[in-house]
């Protein structure tokens, strides 16, 4: 029996294009200065994205702090009732990522019975193995008395019969080796129904494998090609979150379009927050030095 877990793997590559309006833009080159502190109001959430407004607050304020701990100002203010909103969007996109994360959690849950299972198996085949060694070396001994017995059976009967003393011990050894044939076919039997129940539990395991190997091919087909997608955008009088894994990753999209809000560019650097394309699993939430250079350049003094 060999146990086959299936690789899972899951990249997606997400691109955060960003649309920056002709009167933005032109605004930024009249001043050439970003119009701090930004005020903004959280608008329509989409009930389907399962998040609290309150949650949608927290995440925002600490996409707003990583921008204001960087520079000491006040960039944004959460200002309820003012015109700039963010808005979260549910589409295909958020759809797909909420599906990905259900078949996700039936393959958890079928990995750790397979696992489970395994357990069971590696822990029953050591015993079995213990017992069977054990049985093995009674058996060698038995054969080592029978042999014994044997031999000396027929050196008296080629002596024509054994004193009586002697043909006394022979026949209570003899029906110590009986009692002893006796118990190592029960033990024999105890043994087969271990190996029968080994291999029922073999087959199971195996069977929840295949199935979980299945499921695993078509998660892989399903979720696990690379895809490129708008996450959030910033239009200028309003900011739409359209998709997120998690809420880490919630956080760098809202820091990210948050940057566009106070007119700045996408820069170099994939761990920069202002970088186009989220690899949101392999960085983390923090400023690069090109975040910092772009800010400087739009915002400093
Ligand atoms: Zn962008």
């Amino acid at each position: 029996m060999r146990y086959h877990y299936g690789m899972r793997k899951v990249f997606l590559y997400v691109l955060c294009v960003t649309l920056i309006f002709g009167g933005v833009y032109w605004y930024r080159f009249a001043e050439s200065k970003c119009r701090v502190p930004v005020l903004y109001d959280i608008g329509d959430i989409d009930p389907r994205f399962n998040i609290s407004k309150d949650e949608v607050r927290d995440a925002l304020s600490t996409a707003e702090s990583l921008w204001e701990d960087a520079t000491g100002k006040n960039l944004f203010t959460y200002t309820p009732g003012t015109p700039f909103k963010v808005n979260f969007v549910y589409d295909e996109r958020q759809d797909v990522t909420d599906e990905s994360h259900e078949a996700q959690t039936v393959l958890d849950s079928k990995q750790n019975i397979s696992e489970e299972i395994y357990t069971k198996y590696a822990r029953m085949q050591e015993e079995y193995e213990d017992l069977k060694a054990s049985y093995e070396a009674r058996v060698a001994r038995y054969e080592e008395n029978l042999a014994a017995y044997n031999a000396e059976v027929s050196e008296w009967n080629s002596k024509g019969g054994a004193p009586e003393d002697a043909y006394r011990d022979l026949a209570s050894r003899e029906r110590a080796l009986e009692s002893e044939s006796k118990e190592l076919n029960e033990r024999a039997q105890k043994l087969n129904d271990f190996t029968e129940a080994l291999n029922e539990l073999s087959f199971k395991g195996n069977q929840v494998v295949e199935d979980y190997n299945k499921d695993v091919a078509w998660y892989n087909t399903m979720f696990a090609t690379e895809r490129e997608f708008t996450q959030g955008e910033y239009h200028g009088d309003a900011i739409s979150i359209y998709q997120f894994d998690d809420m880490t990753e919630l956080k760098k999209v809202l820091a990210h379009e948050l940057g566009h809000a106070l007119s700045l560019d996408h820069v170099e650097g994939a761990a920069s927050i202002m970088h186009d394309v989220m690899e949101g699993a392999f960085s983390g939430f923090a400023l690069s030095s090109f975040d910092i250079a772009e800010y400087n350049r739009v915002c400093g003094e």
